[in-house]
């Protein structure tokens, strides 16, 4: 017989570990999956170690070498290293957007997890001295009601024992979502976005944590507002990285 106290813990678990899978609703019989899928959906839900640009992320054939693509080539970029989970599309991209536009500690749990596994298999081993995630504006916070970016770096930061601050980086101006522009426009709509907090970043080893990386703006936005403002390093880690048309 479970005590009260056993009946609670019984009840929190199975809503964090529940008895279907998280992506497809199967039932899990037995012990399911650390992230709460079951084994085949977890299958889906490899990191990618595939080629890739280390610099960006750029995604190459499954069977191509890691080396830097033209862009990073030609012009570095202003992070120390980028790591990603995967490329944006099929499950990855399917939790992602359940995860944004429904919420879910769940989903939450499963994300965080994925973000560490990227962590360990793209990043040198560093400890940052505090992690940021990619800010959202306060109007879009008040619709959404929360920065998944934020709440995707809690596990990391939890995992790593850091402090994870959504004032180290802030977005000052409201800007069109980025997705469906064209890449000029792109740039030029992040260009003044950010502002540090000089007394937070200043000599920090920092991680930049996101969602998605698409053509980089935003991230190098952030990076350089980073560092005129003092970090002494800036590493970026993002779930996943769009597929180029
Ligand atoms: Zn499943
Ligand atoms: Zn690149």
């Amino acid at each position: 017989m479970l005590t009260g106290v056993g009946k609670a813990m019984a009840a929190f678990l199975a809503q964090i570990f529940p008895a279907r899978c998280l992506l497809c609703g199967r039932e899990v019989p037995g012990s399911r999956q650390e992230n709460g899928c079951c084994p085949a959906c977890s299958q889906d839900l490899r990191p990618y170690r595939g080629g890739h640009c280390p610099g960006c992320g750029l995604l190459f054939a499954p069977d191509d070498p890691v080396s830097l693509c033209l862009e990073c080539r030609l012009k570095s970029r202003p992070w120390k290293e980028f790591g990603f989970f995967g490329p944006y599309q099929g499950v990855l991209r399917d939790v992602i957007l359940k995860y944004k536009f429904q919420g879910g500690f769940g989903y939450a749990h499963l994300l965080q997890t994925l973000l560490l596994q990227a962590y360990a298999l793209h990043l040198s081993p560093f400890a940052p001295d505090l992690i940021l995630p990619v800010p959202i504006h306060p109007a879009r916070l008040a619709a959404r009601g929360f920065n998944q970016s934020l709440e995707l770096g809690r596990g990391a930061a939890k995992y790593l024992g850091v402090d994870i601050s959504s004032r180290g980086v802030v977005r000052c101006r409201h800007t069109p979502a980025q997705a469906g522009l064209p890449r000029k426009e792109r740039l030029k709509n992040v260009q003044g976005v950010f502002a540090a907090d000089k007394s937070l970043v200043q000599d920090k080893r920092i991680l930049v944590v996101d969602d998605i990386y698409t053509t980089g703006a935003t991230m190098a936005a952030c990076t350089r507002v980073l560092q005129k403002s003092g970090a002494k390093e800036v590493r970026v880690l993002v779930l996943a990285r769009a597929v180029e048309a």
